[in-house]
């Protein structure tokens, strides 16, 4: 017989974590469910925004995390500094591995039940219930079923029937050095950017955009001499996508959020934050009884004017623009201020 909880949740990433444990917190039943063991990796810059920090310290105010802050900002355009300017508020920096970890022991210390298992696929049952089938063959019976599976969301590939990966990303650890944070763009890089955060032990350095495959970035990044030679550190170039494809299930039942709904900002490509604040939202429609395309409806909203904002930006008239105003120390940092 399929054990019964209220909600359950699949991925253990920010957004279900987060989900999780303002479920639990108000006493309602849930499971999560991951195939990984924690602490896992998971490949990602590690910037926490100021807006991301500040929900996530008023959501969960006894979390504690390691992160390295960074305020100051270097913009680079064509493999030249154009602007550097120092953020009124800092970005901290954390290790993924670490930070999800802490995020989880937060929701495992106030009672929250954790499973072990991989997500196959699920059913709706003729009483308005969802049987989850895990690959193990465990079923799984709930009211709520909350896809918080990431990138490569099972769940998403469920309803859509198909996978949508959109932009993808390739990182690697380099030694530590640097104590500003870089964004480089370039009119050969397809709708993204450059990038070098300093970090906790060790700093990443990377890039990404509408790239097919992971050859195409080694060969652009390979071009990049920002920091010496970068790929000439030994330590592995790992390659991971972006979906930006935003989705709402269309089912009252069924909620994507994080990575899985296709959340993060289509032109910055935070992601922290998006899976944060989806995640609260899909707790406030479980518990409110509402539509979650109503608690989520102004980042619906803000999703289409980023697309419309992306294609602008990433036009030739766009970067044009991002050339002229980029001499501006001030604008900039109004600019990224904005955005962040
Ligand atoms: C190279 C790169 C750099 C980035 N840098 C930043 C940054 O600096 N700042 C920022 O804000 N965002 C950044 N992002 C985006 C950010 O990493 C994601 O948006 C964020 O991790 C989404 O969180 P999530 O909880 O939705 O998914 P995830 O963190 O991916 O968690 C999903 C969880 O689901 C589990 N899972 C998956 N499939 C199954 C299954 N079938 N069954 C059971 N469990 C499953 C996984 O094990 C995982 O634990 C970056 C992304 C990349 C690729």
């Amino acid at each position: 017989m399929a054990n019964f909880h209220h909600v359950v949740i699949i991925g253990a990433g920010p957004a279900g974590t987060v989900c999780g444990y303002l479920l639990q917190k108000h006493g309602v039943d849930c499971v999560i469910v991951d195939h990984a063991t924690f602490p896992r990796e998971k490949i990602c810059g590690g910037g926490l925004t100021p807006k991301a920090y500040g929900l996530l310290q008023e959501l969960m105010p006894d979390l504690r995390y390691e992160y390295q802050s960074v305020r100051r900002f270097k913009f680079m355009l064509e493999g030249k500094t154009i602007s550097e300017v120092d953020l009124d508020n800092e970005l901290r920096m954390v290790v993924r591995k670490d930070f999800d970890n802490e995020l989880l022991q937060q929701y495992l210390s106030i009672g929250g039940k954790l499973v072990k298992g991989s997500f196959s696929r699920f059913e709706e049952q003729p009483d308005g219930k969802i049987l989850v089938s895990l690959k193990s063959g465990e079923p799984l019976l709930c009211d709520f079923l909350v896809g918080a599976d990431g990138a490569n969301s099972q769940v998403r590939r469920q309803i859509t029937g198909s996978r949508s990966y959109n932009t993808l990303w390739m990182e690697q650890y380099v030694e530590k050095g640097a104590n500003e944070f870089i964004f480089e763009l370039s009119k050969q890089y397809k709708k993204g950017y450059f990038f070098s955060f300093p970090s906790v032990g060790k700093d990443i350095v990377g890039m990404g955009g509408y790239y097919s495959s992971p050859k195409e970035i080694r060969a652009q990044l390979s071009k990049n001499h920002i920091r010496g030679n970068i790929l000439a550190v030994d330590a592995p170039l790992r390659g991971s996508y972006i979906p930006l494809e935003t989705l709402d299930s269309g089912k009252k039942q069924v909620i994507l959020i994080g990575d899985a709904g296709g959340f993060a900002n289509k032109l910055s490509y935070e992601g922290l934050y998006y899976a944060i604040a989806t995640g609260r939202n899909a707790w406030k429609a479980i518990v409110e009884g509402t539509d979650f395309s109503i608690t989520n409806r102004e980042i619906f909203r803000n999703k289409r004017k980023e697309a419309w904002v992306t294609d602008l930006f990433y036009s030739r008239f766009g970067l044009w623009l991002v050339r002229i105003g980029a001499h501006s120390p001030k604008l900039i940092k109004k600019a990224f201020e904005k955005c962040y």
